[in-house]
């Protein structure tokens, strides 16, 4: 038997438990991972295409100024009329306004007429890499080139202090930006994460209030989502446990009750015989012992039907032609109908053909007959019937008896159940004869069925997939 803790409750439980920072933390941290990559690539991206900009820029420049330079050369030597001291006057000016460049001139017959390079570097300069690194640029006088300006970057590139800096800060504000995007990643992940994980937080709560023995305990979840699918199924396991539970209760202290009440009055009836204070005489030998053998057909009955729902009874399974084997069985019970002043009718359709267990069909249909014959006043008819419908096939038990009121109707197939005790108990009737059938008709993949009316009769229904229609499912499944 469970216990029932309901002192712990949903939250309780929930606070009980480690929170699920885990799940949170790593969400967060994958999410900032793939900020992070992210983040990484296009800076990466940024930069090549940014810093081939800036290079080609730089030559752009430092060609520009090699023109200038020249240009200015060239007015100065049409000015000065030749190479003089005042033709390179305004060359040191021009180096100066430059971006670090130096500029070395060289007249057509190859002579150096300027070169301000030692000045500026405080080193000689090697006139191979110079030439091979700086820009150049023809110095025209008329149409005729008089000399040629090499200019060269004193730094890596050739930039102004602005361009420096405008590189700087764009690297600057993609810093920032993939830093304040890994930080939005960080946060979402971490909320995300938690809107995730409450819902499986609370369902895990509610998992563990059950494993405590508290059945009572439901997510209580709704939505169409797949997480509040979870929750119902969840609520719907739990409460088909509950259902159990109490259905267990309730068995055992209804066999504890139908047992206890006759071994009761036996035990008086023998202490008071031992007493002598009744005669043990024949006649209450006798009822003693119909009531022995009623409570052993009870726990006979009540072993056999705990064997059909644990799956232990061994079925014998072949193919049966249904009208053909309850014709047999109604013929049985003609004798007794007989006795009783009953009508008994059975009419069968041919080839009405199953897959089953003949002694269990048998003994539900016996059960059905045998409940009729007890519920229904002489001069009555009872009537058991094989049809055969497309995919089912039925056995019919009706009778023109005392009836079931309509409350009882949906519990009479539950076992101990008696719509009147007193009455029954007298008939002999144990409870548990249509749970019995109930139950056969479903280890036949088939079900039951009940219509009734009080005072006019009750028909009963054992429903039973038709050979053809089982085989043709199976087909069904190999081929799937
Ligand atoms: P029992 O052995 O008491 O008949 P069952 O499980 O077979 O146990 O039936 C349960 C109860 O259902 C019966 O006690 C009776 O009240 C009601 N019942 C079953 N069959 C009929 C019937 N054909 N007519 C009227 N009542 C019936």
């Amino acid at each position: 038997m469970p216990t029932y803790d309901n002192s712990a409750s949903v939250d309780e439980v929930r606070r009980s438990r480690a929170p699920w920072t885990t799940y949170s933390a790593r969400l967060a941290l994958t999410f900032a991972a793939v900020a992070a990559v992210t983040v990484i690539i296009s800076l990466l991206l940024f930069a090549i295409v940014w810093e081939q900009r800036f290079h080609n820029y730089s030559e752009e420049q430092l060609q520009s100024f090699a023109n200038i330079t020249a240009e200015t050369l060239s007015q100065r030597y049409e000015l000065t009329g030749g190479w003089s001291e005042m033709t390179t006057r305004a060359l040191p000016d021009i180096s100066a306004l430059s971006n670090g460049a130096t500029i070395m001139v060289v007249d057509s017959a190859g002579l150096v007429r300027y070169d301000d390079y030692l000045e500026l570097t405080g080193q000689p300069r090697d006139p191979v890499s110079s030439v091979s690194k700086a820009k150049s640029a023809a110095v025209v006088v008329g149409n005729q080139q008089v000399a040629t300006v090499y200019v060269e970057s004193l730094q890596e590139e050739y930039l102004s202090p602005s361009d420096i800096n405008l590189r700087a800060d764009s690297y600057r504000v993609l810093l920032a930006t993939g830093v304040i995007a890994i930080m939005l990643a960080i946060v979402t992940g971490i909320v995300f994460a938690r809107t995730l994980v409450n819902p499986f937080r609370h369902i895990s709560s509610v998992a563990d209030l059950v494993r405590r023995g508290n059945l009572t305990a439901r997510t209580g979840m709704v939505g169409n989502d797949e997480l509040s699918h979870l929750g119902q199924s969840v609520d719907e396991m739990i409460a088909s446990i509950e259902q159990n539970a109490v259905y267990e209760r309730q068995l055992t202290s209804d066999l504890a009750h139908e047992l206890r009440t006759p071994l009761m009055a036996m035990q008086a009836t023998i202490e008071a015989m031992i007493d002598g204070v009744l005669p043990a005489d024949q006649t209450r030998l006798d009822t003693l012992n119909s009531e022995v053998i009623r409570l052993g057909r009870l726990v006979e009955a009540q072993l056999h039907l705990a064997r059909l729902e644990q799956g232990k009874a061994v079925m014998h399974l072949e193919n049966l032609d249904l009208s053909q084997l309850i014709q047999g069985l109604v013929e049985s019970h003609e004798m007794l109908a007989e006795e009783t002043k009953l009508k008994l009718v059975f009419s069968g359709d041919p080839a009405a053909l199953v897959y089953g267990d003949a002694d269990l069909l048998r003994q539900a249909t016996n059960n059905l007959i045998s409940n009729a014959e007890r519920y229904t006043p002489p001069g009555g008819t009872i009537q058991v019937s094989v049809r055969r419908e497309t995919r089912v096939a039925r056995i019919v038990v009706a009778d023109t008896g005392i009836g079931i009121s309509e409350d009882d109707l949906s519990r009479v197939f539950l076992r101990f159940f008696r719509a009147d005790e007193g009455r029954d108990r007298e008939s002999g009737g144990l409870g548990v004869g249509l749970a019995v059938v109930k139950e056969i008709a479903e280890q036949h993949h088939g079900w039951v069925g009940v219509e009734s009316e009080l005072g006019k009769g009750s028909t009963f229904t054992i429903y039973i997939p038709l050979l053809s229609a089982r085989k043709s499912k199976q087909k069904r499944r190999s081929k799937n």
